[in-house]
């Protein structure tokens, strides 16, 4: 498809459908995919140009919350992780004293 041979108009229009109805917007499982790299090179395609040139705000706004979750996500987990071998060196040495 060539951008050049779409009225501007109706290329408008069919954005403003698209951003009011939401049509053919990817599950957030995918986005997710895509923001993993681990989606089919169609499927890849589609979900660029879904976010770029359709500028969908509803899934930008999907892939800009699971990019942050996926920051927040790390440094709970290495906590998390430190925690539980602080918990059981702190068990490990209280059993050595009893
Ligand atoms: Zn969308």
């Amino acid at each position: 498809m060539k951008g050049d041979d779409v009225d501007p108009d109706l290329a408008l229009t069919v954005a403003a459908v698209w951003r009011q109805e939401r049509i053919s917007c990817p599950h957030p499982n995918v986005l997710q995919s895509h923001l993993q790299g681990s989606l089919p090179a169609g499927a890849a395609e589609f979900v660029a140009f879904h976010l770029r040139d359709s500028s969908c705000p509803y899934c930008n706004a999907v892939v800009d919350d699971l990019r942050a979750q996926d920051a927040g996500a790390r440094t709970p987990q290495l906590e998390d992780l430190r925690d539980r071998l602080l918990r059981s060196t702190a068990a490990a040495l209280r059993q050595t004293r009893a």
